[in-house]
């Protein structure tokens, strides 16, 4: 069968997860037709989108859609704006997704945006010009029961605000359930901006409790203090664990007593957005992936934990926040280590969660609590680590694998009850 004999590089990030789905492929012992529906997105489109600049001229952008599957329900995903959007990555994102909602349990397929552009040389009204028009040329690609995007790396709830509009006046009535993230006055929900770092928090604690660590005086770093790494690192020092060091794209800051993670938030805030300049020892991204600490948090970008760096990472437990941190061919290095990561596509499904929680309240006309929706995701976090966690005991696999084969096997038997291949 093909995949047993397929080999995947580890720098293009679709041959990167198919390496995994392979793995879990064979475990399950996925029928070659089942195998090829699963590894084939369902849908890809291209779009060419002219936009007006502010001086007068036309630039086209490439912008692109994929709906990798939507057997479970509606695909889900966000739209990111980077110059390194293409096809490949946005395929592994929507990938990713599909395997993502599956392992937390909602509703949902995987589906993936994006737009080449450097969003940050665009102006306010060229990125609401280019938002505008990819949503108009997604028009019939988007929908609250068919895809539903969200924000990604280089978007926010601005631009979900205006593919909101400019769907809702498409269609015409106003729709805000066609997509997550929005702004709370616009329909956002509560606890949405923490539930990603929320739920690196949960997982974590649950880690460490299968290990027989208590959380309280345990040490951990972690790398990024955006969005997931900062509230990461504020959730675990309130669970009582020491965050010997954090990072963002200036580098690495290292206190041996524990770093105030209040502080270098509201230091980062004051401070254009880097923690360039607060006070701590310096040391690099590098360097705090290798620290001798319990807990690692990499919550930044793809590609940081490799063959290269694997060997001398010192911590019992990996939470991988961002998505696509470790490359494939540094599980192998990581497992005979004995090292537990808790995969991507677990760890950081909070996020998804609560955007599902969003969608439900919009769909509902009704909107809940924090405290409602901090109770319900960390209910759906726990959960799906203690299936993860039965599945790598079951098969004596990885927490990676085993979540590849949780959500993998769920998407097959609804392939097959469905009893069709397409959306
Ligand atoms: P963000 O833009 O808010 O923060 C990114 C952080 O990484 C910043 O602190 C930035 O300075 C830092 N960074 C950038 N380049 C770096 C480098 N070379 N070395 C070290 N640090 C660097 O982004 P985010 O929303 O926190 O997302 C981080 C990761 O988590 C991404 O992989 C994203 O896909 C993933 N993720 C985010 C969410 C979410 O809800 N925001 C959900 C699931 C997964």
């Amino acid at each position: 069968m093909s995949q047993k004999t397929a080999t995947h590089s580890n720098d293009n990030p679709f041959e990167s997860m198919m390496s995994r789905f392979d793995e879990a492929a064979r475990i399950l012992g996925l029928d070659e037709g089942s195998y090829n529906v699963l590894k084939s997105p369902q849908k890809s489109v291209i779009v060419s989108i002219p936009v007006t600049m502010d001086n007068g001229t036309v630039q086209v952008f490439e912008g692109f859609r994929v709906v990798h599957n939507a057997n479970l329900g509606p695909s889900k995903g966000g739209i990111r704006y980077s110059m390194d959007v293409n096809l490949d990555e946005v395929k592994a994102l929507a990938a990713w997704m599909t395997w993502k909602c599956a392992v937390v349990g909602i509703p949902y397929g995987g589906g993936k945006g994006g737009i080449k552009c450097d969003p940050r040389k665009l102006s306010k009204g060229e990125l609401e010009r280019l938002t505008r028009a990819y949503t108009d040329l997604m028009v019939d690609v988007f929908g609250p029961d068919k895809d539903i995007p969200a924000p990604d790396m280089g978007t926010g709830q601005q631009e979900m605000a205006w593919i909101m509009d400019e769907y809702s006046k498409l269609v015409g009535y106003s729709s805000p359930a066609v997509v997550t993230g929005k702004p709370l006055v616009l329909g956002g929900s509560l606890g949405r901006v923490e539930a990603t770092g929320r739920g690196v928090m949960v997982s974590t604690r649950s880690a460490l409790s299968k290990l027989g660590i208590s959380p309280v005086g345990c040490t951990c770093a972690v790398q990024g203090f955006g969005n997931v790494g900062s509230i990461s690192a504020k959730l675990l020092a309130m669970q009582g664990m020491k965050v010997l060091a954090i990072s963002d794209v200036t580098g690495g800051y290292y206190n041996p007593e524990g770093i105030d993670i209040e502080a270098a938030i509201a230091y980062r805030d004051s401070n254009g957005g880097t923690l360039e300049g607060f006070k701590a020892e310096r040391i690099s991204n590098e360097q705090l992936l290798e620290l001798d600490v319990t807990v690692l948090v990499p919550a930044a970008m793809e590609n940081q934990i490799t063959a290269d760096n694997a060997d001398r990472i010192k911590a019992k437990v990996i939470v991988e926040g961002a998505n696509g941190p470790t490359v494939a061919n540094a599980d192998e290095i990581l497992n005979r280590k004995g090292i537990m990561v808790v995969p991507d596509i677990l760890a950081n499904a909070g996020g998804v969660t609560v955007s599902y929680f969003e969608w439900v309240q919009n769909r509902l006309g009704y909107f809940w609590t924090e405290e409602r929706v901090n109770r319900r995701a960390d209910r759906v976090m726990k959960t799906a680590f203690e299936a993860v966690y039965a599945a790598s005991q079951k098969h004596n696999i990885s927490m990676r694998i085993a979540a590849y084969v949780v959500s993998i096997g769920k998407v097959a038997e609804v392939e097959k009850l469905r009893g069709k291949f397409g959306i």
